[in-house]
């Protein structure tokens, strides 16, 4: 053999070797990870997330998945949803419990984890007026055999603070938050913030960008945007701000679900007189950041985690 071939007959050895060694000490590494016990774990949201004030009312709307819900969650609706789990590996985060989520993760071959969503439940406006719609039993049951919990903190999250929907969002933006508005069921859920973007054509574009498709403008009023001053509540909340936004004279809205439609016609109705810009990139993409930055949450305190992507509604805009 010539000195040159033994080399790289050698080298292949030796990148197979390592391969191999390094699938063995994976395997190895993943069986001794440090699992959580899921209680910690919950008690850790809780504190960190939770005020007595807070409220929500999903349990009442998922009867259909009522066997599996939490004694916790048909009470108050916060906090855990399926109590599936007593040890923790890995977190997974979602907006939405939908289909393709929860069989990504089943995909996953994964056990002892726990799903953390931002909605119990699967928005979906083309099927109005039932535009939640629930888990899938049969995946549910999956869930529950592998011992996958599923966690929810909707208006915990869209108060205002560091994993907010709306702060996220906006920092997705390159907009500095500045101020909370939009009380919401014991939170503040919006955010005005300052923008260095001059016009609502330029917002547009970076809010596309952001989001990576489409977005809507309801050009409504002047295309500058008044000292760079813009209100941005991420998902839904159209018909519940927009009055606060014109009482602060802002004059460009961000949010996800902006569609004219019987629901919000009086909202944009509102919107034009006061001459206000609304901007609309879609329920799920604008709420996908705050459980984007959640993962660097559980990653803080110790768990792996794993942001699961999903299919955008663009009927919301
Ligand atoms: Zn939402």
């Amino acid at each position: 053999m010539e000195p040159r071939h033994f080399t790289r007959h050698y080298s292949a050895f030796r990148n197979w070797w390592w391969k191999y060694v390094n699938k063995f000490v994976f395997k190895k590494q993943h069986r001794t990870t440090p699992k959580m016990k899921s209680i910690k774990l919950y008690q850790h949201l809780e504190k960190d997330f939770v005020t007595p004030e807070m409220s929500d009312e999903w349990a009442e709307y998922m009867a259909s998945i009522g066997d599996f819900l939490s004694e916790n969650f048909k009470k108050r609706s916060i906090g855990l949803v399926c109590d599936f789990a007593t040890e923790i590996n890995k977190v997974y985060t979602a907006v939405f419990p939908s289909k393709e989520v929860m069989q990504i993760i089943l995909d996953d071959e994964i056990q002892d984890a726990m799903l953390f969503v931002h909605h119990p439940s699967i928005w979906d406006i083309r099927k109005a007026p039932e535009v939640f719609q629930q888990m899938d039993r049969d995946l549910l049951q999956q869930f529950k055999n592998r011992r996958i919990s599923i966690y929810n903190l909707h208006v915990p999250l869209d108060n205002f603070g560091e994993y907010s929907t709306s702060v996220t969002l906006a920092r997705a933006l390159g907009i500095k938050p500045e101020k909370s508005f939009a009380p919401y069921f014991g939170s503040m859920c919006g955010v005005f913030g300052k923008t260095d973007v001059a016009t609502a054509q330029d917002l547009r574009k970076k809010f596309q960008k952001a989001v990576g498709h489409e977005v809507s403008l309801y050009n409504y009023g002047d295309n500058e945007i008044e000292e760079g001053i813009v209100a941005v509540v991420a998902g839904g909340g159209l018909n519940e701000t927009i009055e606060e936004i014109a009482q602060n004279n802002v004059q460009t809205f961000i949010t996800g679900i902006s569609a004219k439609n019987d629901h919000s016609k009086k909202a944009h109705e509102f919107a034009e007189k006061h001459r206000i810009n609304i901007l609309g990139g879609t329920h799920y993409s604008t709420e996908k950041f705050a459980c984007m930055a959640m993962c660097k949450y559980f990653k803080k305190i110790g768990l792996p985690s794993d942001f699961t992507e999903d299919k955008t509604v663009m009927e919301d805009m």
